[in-house]
């Protein structure tokens, strides 16, 4: 690529993300959208330019930071989306594990194989309470080009086919309580969002979580990164292949029920959250393989 001064890369990374969100239609005039906001760089680009896309189209924003409780980690993300969300003008709404759940993450993350396992389920749950909550249409969550790699290679590896449907820009309503997601970052390569938060002097979280390296995706992430020095070119071929192969539309899972405990949607008679929270409360090991 050729070299690119601040100005010229902010316009392409801008106009890629705009391209994304119009092609797909990912926001809706008159919606309101929940901005999943960790205070990293891809949930703070996403903010960025979901405030930016409002000079094309009239919609609503607000942002939901869930601090899990990892001591010496969340605190300094929390404060970079405070001061993002202050800076940009978007209301924030602070939501924590504690709060929620009565448990910070470094309390229970012991009893499961990976600690992402139940940081995972619980964020998603809290998130989605939250939004829904708020009468949100959509959650927009910071997942870049490479996330969207790792994941389909996870879901690949482990055989977990039905995880597939969970691939792409956007995600169906396919229950009147599970908020769609919308990734406007979904073909954004990671590099590019460090870039631009160093050129543009971001506030931003750079710590790794201390519990990251237990994950099958910090693995995939290593992998991925070695050879695409290698072999530059190869995370976007493996994108390309597999949005050739996939066909996200026809793979959306649509036979949700409620949890017959707390009521969220579930693709089982109780969900996720509800039945990490009984493996919690019997202080037994979690048997449920690595999902992360
Ligand atoms: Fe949670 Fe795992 Fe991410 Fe750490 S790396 S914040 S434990 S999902």
């Amino acid at each position: 690529m050729a070299r690119l001064d601040k100005d010229e890369f902010n316009e392409m990374i801008f106009s890629r993300i705009n391209k994304l969100i119009s092609d797909y239609d990912l926001i809706k005039e008159g919606e309101l959208i929940a901005v999943a906001l960790s205070g990293g760089k891809d949930s703070v680009l996403t903010l960025h330019a979901l405030k930016a896309y409002q000079e094309f189209l009239d919609f609503d924003l607000v942002a939901i930071s869930v601090d899990e409780g990892i001591e010496g980690y969340r605190k300094h993300g929390v404060d970079c989306a405070i001061q993002n969300a202050r800076d940009l003008n978007v209301k924030l709404i602070q939501k924590s594990f504690l709060d929620e759940e009565g448990f910070c993450l470094d309390d229970i993350y012991s009893k499961f194989k990976s600690a992402c396992i139940p940081c995972g389920v619980f964020r998603r749950n809290i998130l989605n309470k939250t939004a829904y909550g708020l009468g949100a249409s959509k959650i927009a969550t910071g997942h870049n080009l490479d996330d969207e790699i790792q994941s389909f290679l996870m879901s690949f590896a482990r055989g977990d086919t039905i995880k597939f449907s969970k691939f792409g820009p956007e995600l169906d309503v396919i229950h009147p309580k599970l908020i769609p997601r919308i990734k406007p970052l979904w073909n954004t390569p990671e590099k590019d969002v460090g870039m631009w938060a160093v050129l543009n002097n971001i506030s931003i979280h750079l710590d790794e979580c201390p519990y990251s390296h237990l994950s099958l995706r910090s693995k995939i992430k290593e992998f991925l990164n070695i050879s695409e020095d290698k072999y530059p070119g190869i995370k976007l071929n493996v994108m390309k292949s597999f949005n050739e192969i996939l066909n996200f539309e026809n793979e959306i899972n649509t036979n949700l029920e409620e949890c017959s405990i707390c009521g969220e949607p579930t693709s089982s008679s109780i969900c996720k959250a509800c039945e990490l929270k009984d493996l919690i409360s019997k202080d037994c090991e979690s048997h449920i393989t690595n999902e992360y």
